[in-house]
């Protein structure tokens, strides 16, 4: 099986203890089959930062600022992320379009900023209930990833995550079947095949991944890893998730 990305977002959880544990962790630093990024609370990534140095584990932040600096009082700008050595950010993740009203003209400033800054954005997508019951998912997911078009030129990292996240499927305990997770994948896969054909692009999925059906998505053709909620706040099964492949 090739190499799996496994991306903890801690959300608004976490302590230093618990960066203690993870980077402690023999598990997540060991195998060379996986890609490990954490991604904790703005305020926890330094800390991170400083005990991940040489090791297995991947920097990540949970969004950042859509512009570059100045006057926006509680904002992280991609700069300040990349001056604590952050490697990766995600961007445009459901709970941020819902509660913060982010939208794609948004989260393109923001894909802009994370690349002219070499950090690697990790870009959500996902549609709804409602969306799916009615067949619109892949025309969701299209909506969605047509910012990508407009900005190709602005690539200059040279690694770039689609992560799928039904949204349906965030925090209930219901994972999207296989089918329908390949389904989605694929369609994302040809959809971006022009504008990342220089690039190293992975697609993963999220939503509900757990130490039960982990197995099983794993033989999900063209998944290239998963994304992880509440699983990965807890070490043992972030290892047992991790450890799966
Ligand atoms: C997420 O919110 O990115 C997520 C995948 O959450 P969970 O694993 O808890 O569904």
């Amino acid at each position: 099986m090739s190499k799996k990305i496994f991306v903890a977002n801690w959300k608004m959880n976490g302590n230093t203890e618990m960066i203690d544990k993870f980077s402690g962790s023999k598990i997540l630093n060991s195998s060379p089959k996986k890609d490990i990024i954490i991604c904790p609370p703005y305020t926890h990534i330094n800390y991170l930062s400083s005990k991940i140095r040489d090791k297995n584990i991947s920097l990540g932040a949970q969004n950042c600022s859509h512009k570059e600096n100045g006057a926006l009082t509680g904002e992280i700008s991609a700069e300040i992320l990349k001056d604590i050595g952050c490697e990766y950010v995600i961007l445009g993740h459901s709970e941020r379009r819902a509660n913060y009203s982010e939208d794609d003209s948004l989260i393109k400033q923001k894909i802009i900023l994370a690349c002219k800054n070499n950090i690697i954005p990790i870009l959500c997508c996902g549609e709804n209930l409602e969306d799916r019951k009615n067949n619109l998912s892949t025309k969701i997911i299209e909506n969605q990833l047509s910012i990508l078009k407009e900005i190709s030129d602005n690539f200059t990292c040279n690694k770039f995550l689609i992560a799928y996240e039904p949204i349906w499927a965030i925090g209930t305990g219901k994972s999207a079947s296989s089918p329908q997770i390949y389904e989605i994948l694929n369609f994302i896969h040809e959809y971006t095949y022009d504008i990342f054909s220089q690039l190293d692009l992975s697609i993963l999925y999220g939503g509900s991944v757990s130490t039960s059906n982990i197995k099983e998505l794993l033989t999900i053709d063209k998944c290239n890893g998963f994304l992880v909620g509440g699983a990965s706040l807890s070490l043992d099964s972030f290892e047992l998730i991790c450890e799966s492949i």
